[in-house]
């Protein structure tokens, strides 16, 4: 059942690795050395390259070389994109996908060099692929968080495993034929499949590099080098739209204004480095304390702003105690106290993101003012700690 030539179809698979680890070698020189993995998924499709070089001479060559040798490095290349998606998502690095290539060599060579026999090394060959896109796929699925980029990558991976099944099915159950190149439907089926699908699964790569850094300029961007807070201008975007949302759902929302203590005397004492430290520290503590939905921004040099979603006042005098209570995990730190001023919009309440902290602020005053280390409510409670 000749479908097309199965030959070009090999040299064409050849060239697309080839371009595609071009456009993820010149990728990688562009991207910031955070965004891992580019080097193993740049050179995985070279080294399938490489491959089908050898693979389309087979018969015009010998077998040790054009079968043996081209299926071992066939099957590096795929086991240096385990490798690399492995260190994209920070995962500690498996000896398993090239432990899979050794064991196989044996196999390979001998079902070609002593017994000849087409469906064993196709068996042994298409199991390797499938487990190899398996261990991908498990790493891509385990992502707390699935985006475009992921979802399309464990697609393309699926329908790789499933190819690579049913050729191993139709391997063990129908006449194999006596090589690659006989045109049969599954022969075709594999064929195309990897052609098809490997270069697919590079432009995953390119879209994973690709989100992964849009990810990291977001964060630069929203986030406070220093404290990994939220800057004041994020924290005043992102404050105003759950204050919306809130009054929207008649919820209460809180803010906590906090600010260290006599903070100049830890800079004058130990230096500004120390100083930075005990910054880093306090909005670590901080953060501890909250919710995954609640908001810490840096306002100013040692002021913070705490959001809290659905809190009422006395939940959001709890937090605030907490935070001021936590103590340091590092304890070469110098300590240093917090006070904290609490605002409450009650449900219905209207009232702009602006005069809730203003509210927390003077209220923060109050605190200062009554002798720091405390925690105070514009109601001026006075038996506030
Ligand atoms: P108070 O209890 O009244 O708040 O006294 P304070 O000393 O904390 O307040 P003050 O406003 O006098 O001093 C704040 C200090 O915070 C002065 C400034 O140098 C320091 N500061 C601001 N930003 C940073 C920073 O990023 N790193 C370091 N190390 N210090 C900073
Ligand atoms: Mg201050
Ligand atoms: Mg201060």
């Amino acid at each position: 059942m000749p479908f097309f030539d199965l030959r070009t179809a090999v040299f064409l698979t050849g060239a697309m690795g080839a371009l595609m680890a071009m456009v993820l070698f010149f990728l990688r020189r562009n991207y910031p050395a955070s965004v891992q993995g580019m080097r193993e998924w740049a050179l995985g499709p070279l080294v399938v390259a490489a491959s089908t070089l050898l693979i389309a001479r087979q018969g015009h060559g010998p077998d040790v070389l054009t079968v043996v040798l081209a299926n071992l490095v066939l099957l590096s290349g795929s086991a240096l994109l385990v490798r690399g998606t492995y260190r994209h998502f920070a995962r500690p690095l498996p000896r398993w996908p090239a432990l899979l290539v050794c064991a196989g060599a044996p196999a390979i060579a001998w079902w070609t060099l002593v017994t000849p026999y087409y469906s064993l090394r196709l068996v042994v060959i298409s199991s390797i692929l499938a487990c190899h896109f398996a261990g991908m796929a498990r790493v891509v699925f385990a992502q707390p968080v699935q985006s475009f980029a992921t979802r399309y990558t464990l697609g393309v991976l699926s329908a790789l495993i499933l190819a690579m099944l049913l050729r191993l099915v139709s391997a063990t159950t129908l006449p194999a034929g006596e090589g690659l190149f006989q045109a049969t439907f599954f022969q075709s089926l594999y064929i195309l499949s990897l052609s098809f699908g490997l270069l697919m699964l590079t432009i995953g790569f390119v879209l994973l590099a690709s989100e992964r850094l849009h990810a990291e300029l977001e964060n630069l961007i929203t986030h406070d080098m220093l404290t990994n807070a939220l800057t004041r201008r994020t924290l005043f975007e992102r404050g105003h739209a759950e204050l919306a949302r809130s009054q929207r759902n008649g919820h209460p929302v809180s803010a906590l204004m906090m600010d260290l203590d006599h903070f100049k005397n830890v800079n004058d004492q130990h230096g500004h480095l120390v100083g930075d430290a005990v910054l880093r520290d306090f909005a670590l503590r901080a953060m501890a304390q909250l919710r995954p939905a609640d908001l810490l921004g840096r306002y100013g040099g040692e002021e913070f702003v705490v959001l809290l979603t659905e809190t009422a006042l006395d939940q959001a005098r709890l937090v605030a105690e907490r935070i001021r209570t936590s103590s340091s995990a590092d304890p070469q730190l110098p300590p240093c106290t917090v006070s904290i001023g609490v605002a409450t919009l009650a449900p219905g309440q209207p009232a702009s993101f602006d005069a809730l902290i203003n509210q927390a602020d003077a209220a923060l005053y109050q605190a200062k003012h009554r002798g720091r280390n405390r925690i105070e409510t514009l109601s001026s409670n006075p038996k506030a700690p």
